[in-house]
């Protein structure tokens, strides 16, 4: 390794100029470690960069994507049922404690900021274990 190996990087990215390129093309061709650097970054660019998918693949995905039809039958229901089971879950929740309260609003919102730090404190928690774990 000498001075001009320093320069690698610069011919590498295509920052030097034309003459400065062609002399350490000269260096680069009886140069053992200049040679082992430009591969190795040509192989770590190359792995870098993913190449492009093959028109063919790209065509038979898109064609395979097209027909969003196939599934929506099952999805739409299944959709339906899921929010429908959300929102009567929510009120049978909050169902019987709400009408257990008295009517005045400063209970209520103390119960749901009640609720809510709950909910809180244990997202917290939750966050604490899962940032232990890792
Ligand atoms: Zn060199």
């Amino acid at each position: 390794m000498n001075k001009e190996c320093e320069n690698l990087a610069l011919y590498f990215y295509g920052e030097m100029e034309p003459q400065q390129a062609a002399a350490f093309k000269q260096h680069l061709q009886h140069c053992k470690h200049c040679q082992q650097e430009i591969s190795f970054m040509q192989q770590m660019q190359a792995a870098l960069v993913p190449p492009a998918a093959p028109q063919a693949l790209t065509e038979r995905v898109l064609v395979q994507a097209r027909p969003a039809h196939r599934w929506s039958w099952v999805f739409k229901p299944a959709l339906a049922l899921v929010l429908l089971l959300g929102i009567g879950g929510f009120f049978w929740r909050m169902g019987p404690s709400v009408s257990a309260l008295s009517d005045t609003n400063d209970d209520f919102m103390a119960y749901i900021s009640a609720e809510a730090d709950e909910e809180y404190n244990n997202f917290v928690m939750d966050f604490e274990a899962f940032e232990e774990e890792f």
